[in-house]
């Protein structure tokens, strides 16, 4: 995989900082354009397995702009392994940005219905051939988890106070709690709604030694998974004018929402040191029409 590390860099958010709290950003997705951000750490420990372990291809689960379907194509056809993508819904002409990607990179694409896809162990049982290495979607599990304690290890991240990162799955925020000091605290803005249960789902990747506090915010998903209402899509503007920051319609902009809401509300007690993870996933806002983000 030709994703560079030398790329990531903190980036300080005067706009989203006061007199009392001071907040920069770990800017991952400057890691590489495709493989952008939190999914190039999470895949990576899974690849290495299944190539050590001879398979000779990749199989993996995600909707039609996912973010972590074209990341697995790209790192696949690096590592010289080949990738399927099992799709959520029917085929469709033409085939998102996202999909035509992942295609070209190599991946072989098949489509479930959706009922087919809430059950990836029908699918997975069904598939008997040895050679082929399941990675659930999103990237969860304890090898994900363990890709994304490595974040922190990309700059200098020790002295924050707080790490607040987009929360899907919770592969990355298990990862981030692994591997911070015990005196950071941790805090995820769930992008999903309802999604009851997510705090336990985070701490089953976590060992029993490193069960520490975390938090988890669940009012700022603005709808659901990747609605992106009108007040969303101004705040990205805003973000962009202000900071020449880029964030993505799906996770990050509704972390940046929250950042900028709880320093304003003074969740952060005074002399705060806020690191926000920039999780990449830019390519996503190709769903919307163009011309509408003044960045690209
Ligand atoms: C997948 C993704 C997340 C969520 O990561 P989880 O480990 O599933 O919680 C956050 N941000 C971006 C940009 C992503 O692509």
């Amino acid at each position: 995989m030709y994703a560079k590390l030398q790329n990531i860099r903190v980036q300080p958010l005067p706009h989203f900082s006061d007199e009392q709290v001071q907040t920069d950003i770990l800017r991952l997705d400057l890691l590489h354009p495709i493989v952008s951000g939190n999914k190039w750490f999470k895949l990576k420990y899974y690849l290495g397995e299944a190539r050590r372990a001879g398979h000779h291809t990749i199989a993996t689960f995600g909707g039609a702009y996912s973010n972590h379907i074209v990341a697995t194509a790209y790192a696949a056809k690096e590592a010289g392994i080949q990738s399927c993508g099992y799709i959520r819904g029917e085929l469709t002409h033409p085939l998102s940005p996202t999909l035509r990607q992942s295609r070209e990179l190599g991946m072989e694409l098949k489509f479930v219905t959706r009922e087919q896809f809430r059950d990836p162990d029908t699918i997975i049982r069904a598939n008997t051939d040895p050679g082929v290495y399941w990675v659930r979607e999103g990237g969860y599990g304890l090898l994900g988890a363990k890709g994304a304690g490595d974040i922190l290890s990309s700059a200098n991240t020790q002295t924050y106070t707080h790490i607040i990162c987009a929360v899907g799955t919770g592969t990355m925020l298990a990862g981030l709690i692994r591997s911070a000091g015990k005196q950071q605290q941790l805090i995820g803005i769930s992008v999903l709604k309802n999604h009851l249960g997510l705090e336990q789902e985070v701490k089953s990747l976590l060992p029993n030694s490193q069960q520490a506090p975390f938090t988890i915010l669940h009012n700022y998903h603005f709808g659901g998974y990747a609605k992106h209402p009108a007040e969303l899509i101004r705040f990205m503007c805003e973000t962009w004018e202000a900071e020449q920051l880029p964030t993505d319609i799906v996770y990050t902009s509704k972390l940046l929402y929250a950042v900028k809401e709880l320093v304003s509300n003074q969740y952060f007690p005074a002399g705060s040191r806020l690191l926000v993870i920039h999780s990449g996933g830019l390519q996503g806002n190709n769903s919307l029409p163009s011309g509408i983000l003044p960045f690209s």
